[in-house]
């Protein structure tokens, strides 16, 4: 069973993947098969450096992240680039950790753009962590992102709404965290019955 999880910002997408996994989901995250794919040594770092040069690599000889992000997200057709170089290397590694999984076992893609690119027809089952817009700032400035900033991401991405007619099942997250283990666990009965 392959099933893709996401939500917004500060939702608690990470928070609702680590309990699947404590219940025994095998969970992939987007950001970091994205990050693994272009690490050092690899075929897909010789690609981002063919494709912008030597200069967006930092001292240790590895992507200096700060500064690709910089220049793709000024440049639409840079973006446009790095994402064609990421994206096929990003199918082939989530199609061999989900051929290397038992045949029983629930692979859980934590995804933040699940809803934005429209990968619902990739999984058997979607989940959608949704939390209240104030909740979820409230969460990020603890974790020390500025307001300006958190609220030009959650203008850029789907709505709440989106999101739930994406879903095949949402898990609310504005309450405490054993209150979004006791969804988790119902969800997680439902995909494994
Ligand atoms: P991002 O989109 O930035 O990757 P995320 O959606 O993965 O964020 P998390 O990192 O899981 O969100 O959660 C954001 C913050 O909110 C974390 O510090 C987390 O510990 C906290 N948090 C998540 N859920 C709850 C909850 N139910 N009660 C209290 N704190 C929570």
């Amino acid at each position: 069973m392959y099933v893709g999880l996401s939500g917004g910002i500060g939702s608690g997408k990470s928070t609702i993947a680590s309990m699947f996994a404590k219940l025994g989901a095998e969970v992939i995250d987007a950001d970091s098969i994205a990050r693994e794919v272009i690490a050092i040594g690899t075929p897909g770092l010789e690609q981002v450096v063919a494709a912008f040069g030597a200069s967006i690599l930092d001292a240790s000889g590895g992507i200096d992240r700060g500064f690709l992000a910089q220049l793709v997200f000024a440049d639409r057709t840079k973006l446009t680039t790095l994402e064609q170089i990421i994206h096929p290397l990003v199918i082939s590694r989530l199609a061999e950790i989900r051929s290397a999984a038992p045949a029983d076992a629930v692979v859980i893609y934590d995804t933040p753009l699940l809803v934005e690119k429209q990968m619902m027809p990739d999984f058997d089952a979607v989940v959608i962590v949704l939390a209240k817009t104030e909740l979820r700032v409230e969460r990020l400035i603890a974790r020390g992102l500025n307001r300006t900033d958190i609220s030009n991401r959650i203008a850029n991405q789907a709505t709440d709404d989106e999101r739930t007619a994406a879903a095949t099942f949402v898990i609310h997250n504005d309450g405490s965290l054993l209150e979004a283990e006791a969804q988790v666990a119902k969800v997680w009965s439902a995909l494994t019955s």
